[in-house]
């Protein structure tokens, strides 16, 4: 890091790496293009962080004028060409007449587009409203498909919303934390360290979660129960959890009765036998003594919070499983106050609001239904054109249709599909179907070798607008920088649309955060002039929450009632056997973000440089495996080589590694098993082989 002097003046925005969205001041030299950032320091007003950071927003900011940043917008005829820098007018002629012709020779559903969750609200807006009024279909996705669809589905059919209950300082009324599927030090340091902190006054903490995180023992924090469950038997440990709390009548009846419904089908259900610790043991892995003392701590709170990531949601029942949190939060009477909850932590910066900014193919901002009428008539009336009410394409479908030869053009803002996807060799066949493909992003990244258009978008040090957080929180993002490319991103979707026959135009992004308030009732209360003068806010905001919502479900949930929903455990397909006989778990590292785009072109890179695997020590003996080790590392669809490390913190079956090298490609050997609602991958578990690669 290199720290350039006294700064002459600051500008407030917002962190561009996890869902914690931490505020910052960014400090600068200079003024116009000789503009330099001095340091971050990390704002003691900001709502998600009160003055802290860690080593991705304090320090990691050297990608945005990094040189593998392209600023010139390039096209070439095939992806074997070279590319070739054009003028802007030049780049958005060719995307709009090659996906005119498309739809002219293949219909109106054979282009879609992918938005960003780490673009800002206002830029996903108009991907969403470029592809609803431009394209005219719903083949709009996020990739939030990849990481917490199953939240807004199990969320949205149990509490009538899909977004988590608390805010972050809800963890201060804290008693019992019940932590499940993530890993919050190395994904979310900053919350991390607020738990820490909770832990240190005398909170306790379950964490149920194969490897021994950080937070089963640290200096300080010990967990009063690890439960180390197998991959893929997380509806089966929840069940258990609750029928231990039923049959043992440690529920909350009055909670249920007055403020659920489904109560009696639910409670039945959950009492069965086969819903017990003893036998459900086998599918868990976990000692039945031990999981109902854990169900009896958070049974007994008082105030219990559930805290989950991507180990709930990326399996092939991920939406069932965020039912079955919601299920056991509701069972315990633990929603509707502060220190209780069902708290998704959410990967990407922006994942939140990509979601709330209707980029799912069935959902109009607000997530409502398409094919709702009355809803698809806002926007008819305000945009002018009548809207398709059947829905889209999800981004496997789109996959899925390329290869079988009716979808034949893609625009991707921000997502680098081709490294992050599962089963890559079927992403690139997928992609290489097509006749267009545009990619806007900061980099060439591994999608635009498949790319004809290169669109350069901007870092978030040049972006106007707004980032939501894990907790709901709109924190404004604010120029630091000046646009290096010449055009915000939002500006080339709408000359996109234009080109296309469907003019868009904004005088600035403040003024889409306006059409976003004028047809959301959940942003009603919106503006950037008041996130300005009152700092963030936590939607809904509107008439009747005017100043935010930090607590949902207070008296009544969103949708009336709670709706218990029962949770079968049904086994996922991906088994091991004689072949492939460990199960692979993904994750990723403190000093790295998702496939590393950022923080790969950071000092970063020098703590992590390479993803390496990790595997117990018995697993490993019988392999002939060392640390240090390269290792072949083989799936029913795929292989690649990384460095082994041998470690404890594993669990004997298991071996877990992180994504964000290409080299590595560790996504080259997950499966495209997915999620039975949302089709969310199921990379938490991959039956694989492990064995020394041979030299050379
Ligand atoms: Fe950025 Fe997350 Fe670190 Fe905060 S905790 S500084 S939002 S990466």
């Amino acid at each position: 890091v290199i720290e350039l002097g006294m700064p002459t003046r600051s500008v407030d925005t917002t962190c561009a790496y996890c869902g914690v969205g931490c505020s910052f001041r960014a400090e600068v030299q200079g003024t116009g293009d000789e503009t330099r950032v001095v340091r971050m320091m990390p704002s003691k007003d900001g709502g998600a962080n009160e003055g802290h950071s860690c080593v991705k927003g304090r320090f990691a900011y050297g990608y945005t004028n990094h040189r593998d940043r392209q600023l010139e917008p390039m096209v070439r005829d095939t992806i074997d060409d070279e590319w070739r820098s054009v003028s802007w007018a030049e780049a958005i002629d060719r995307v709009a007449l090659g996906f005119k012709e498309i739809q002219r020779r293949h219909g109106v559903g054979a282009i879609g587009g992918i938005s960003s969750s780490r673009c800002t609200n206002e830029e996903v807006y108009v991907v969403q409203k470029m592809v609803r009024a431009a394209f005219r279909n719903n083949n709009i996705d996020t990739c939030a498909r990849v990481c917490h669809s199953p939240t807004g589905y199990g969320l949205n059919q149990t509490f009538g919303t899909s977004a988590g209950t608390q805010d972050f300082s809800s963890v201060e009324h804290c008693d019992v934390m019940l932590l499940i599927g993530a890993n919050p030090t190395d994904a979310h340091p900053v919350f991390g360290s607020r738990m820490k902190r909770r832990l240190r006054e005398g909170a306790q903490i379950i964490v149920a979660d194969p490897r021994r995180i950080d937070l089963v023992r640290s200096p300080h924090v010990e967990a009063a129960h690890h439960l180390p469950l197998l991959p893929g038997s997380n509806v089966a440990f929840i069940n258990a959890m609750a029928h231990t709390i039923v049959t043992e009548g440690l529920h909350d009846e009055g909670f249920l009765r007055s403020r659920c419904e489904g109560v009696d089908d639910y409670l039945e259900f959950i009492a069965r036998d086969e819903n017990s610790p003893e036998e459900t043991a086998q599918a868990t892995g976990i000692d039945p003594a031990e999981l109902r003392a854990a169900a009896r701590l958070y049974a007994a709170g008082p105030n219990s919070a559930i805290y989950y990531g991507l180990g709930v949601t990326e399996h092939s029942q991920g939406s069932t499983m965020v039912m079955g949190l919601a299920n056991l939060a509701m069972l315990t009477g633990n929603v509707g106050r502060e220190g209780v909850g069902v708290n998704p932590l959410r990967g990407q910066n922006n994942v939140q609001g990509s979601c709330d900014m209707g980029s799912f193919p069935h959902e109009l901002p607000g997530y409502r239904h398409v094919g709702l009428d009355d809803v698809r008539a806002i926007y008819e009336s305000l945009w002018g054109l009548p809207l398709d009410p059947e829905p889209g394409l999800r981004i496997p479908n789109m996959f899925d249709a390329a290869i079988g030869g009716s979808f034949k053009g893609l625009y991707v803002q921000g997502e680098d599909i081709a490294q992050s996807d599962p089963n890559l060799n079927h992403v690139r066949e997928a992609l290489t179907s097509m006749e267009l493909v545009v990619v806007q992003d900061l980099f060439l990244n591994e999608t635009a070798k498949y790319a004809h258009v290169f669109l350069p978008g901007t870092s978030f040090l040049e972006k106007d607008g707004t980032f939501t957080n894990a907790e709901r929180r709109l924190n404004r993002v604010r120029p630091v920088l000046p646009s290096r490319t010449g055009k915000d991103e939002w500006e080339i979707v709408c000359d996109i649309a234009t080109a296309m026959g469907y003019p868009m135009s904004y005088p600035d992004a403040a003024a889409i955060m306006d059409e976003i308030a004028a047809t959301t009732p959940t942003f009603a209360g919106l503006s950037f002039q008041r996130l300005d003068a009152e700092g963030s806010l936590q939607w809904p905001v509107n008439d009747q929450s005017p100043h935010g919502t930090p607590t949902m479900h207070v008296g009544q949930f969103v949708r009336g009632k709670g709706k218990l929903i029962p949770t079968v455990f049904v086994p996922t397909t991906e088994t091991t056997n004689r072949r492939f006989p460990l199960i692979l778990t993904t994750g990723r590292i403190l000093t790295q973000y998702n496939v590393g785009a950022q923080t790969r072109r950071t000092a970063n890179e020098t703590w992590h440089p390479e993803d390496v695997l990790e595997i117990h020590p018995a697993d490993a003996e019988v392999r002939g495996i060392r640390t240090g080790d390269r290792v072949e590392l083989s799936s029913r669809v795929g292989t690649t080589t990384l460095h082994a490390l041998v470690s404890e913190r594993m669990q004997p079956g298991v071996v877990y590694t992180t994504f964000h090298h290409p080299v590595t490609g560790a996504n080259v050997v997950t499966t495209e098993n997915s999620d039975w609602a949302t089709n969310c991958p199921e990379y938490k578990v991959t039956a694989v082989q492990v064995g020394v690669a041979n030299a050379g």
